[in-house]
């Protein structure tokens, strides 16, 4: 049996950045599934010996909420479908979005486990701001990140493949 993560969220929280950090230098495999405008990257990691496969779910562009609400939707759906875990990517420089709000509402209703994940918090203060996301009301614990200088994605890890 394979274990599935998938990274959702809005556009521009962080989650293809995160994806390549996790994958590090193996490559990405892209897909695009029929049915969905978007493409899907997948790609293959391990943490403390245990191996996973990663799904970004993708490049998102649009200008409309209309359109991204039905987009969202389907991707996050799929997501849930596919995945054994879901880590679901915030953006602490920014603060919570009625976009993130969308995607919150989607998956409090799954049995899947979903990992609060609290990006951009790149030093010592956002860390702190990052408490501001247990009021989202998914997941036990925040965790807060930085894709970018690789802070806080050890004990994420710990806890995903803790799992599998
Ligand atoms: P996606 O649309 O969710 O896939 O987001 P991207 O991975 O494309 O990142 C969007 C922007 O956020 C890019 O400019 C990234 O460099 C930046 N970014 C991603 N992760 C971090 C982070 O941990 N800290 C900071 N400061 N910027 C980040
Ligand atoms: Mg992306």
């Amino acid at each position: 049996m394979s274990n599935i993560v998938a990274i959702v969220g809005r556009p521009n929280v962080g989650k293809s950045t995160l994806f390549n950090r996790l994958i590090g230098s193996r490559k990405a495999i892209v897909n695009e599934t029929a049915g969905v405008t978007r493409d899907r990257n997948y790609g293959k990691a391990d943490w403390n010996g245990k191996e996973f496969s990663v799904i970004d779910t993708g490049g998102y562009s649009f200008n409309s909420e209309d359109v991204f609400d039905e987009e969202i939707r389907k991707q996050v759906m799929l997501a849930i479908d596919e995945a054994d875990a879901i880590l679901f990517v915030l953006d602490v420089q920014h603060g919570m979005t009625d976009l993130d709000e969308a995607v919150a509402r989607i998956l409090r209703r799954t049995s899947k486990k979903v990992y609060l994940v609290a990006n951009k918090a790149d030093n010592s203060d956002l860390i702190f701001a990052a408490n501001e996301f247990y009021s989202v009301g998914i997941g036990d614990v925040v965790y807060p990140i930085s894709s970018v200088n690789g802070s806080g994605t050890g004990d994420l890890l710990d806890a995903v493949v803790g799992d599998f």
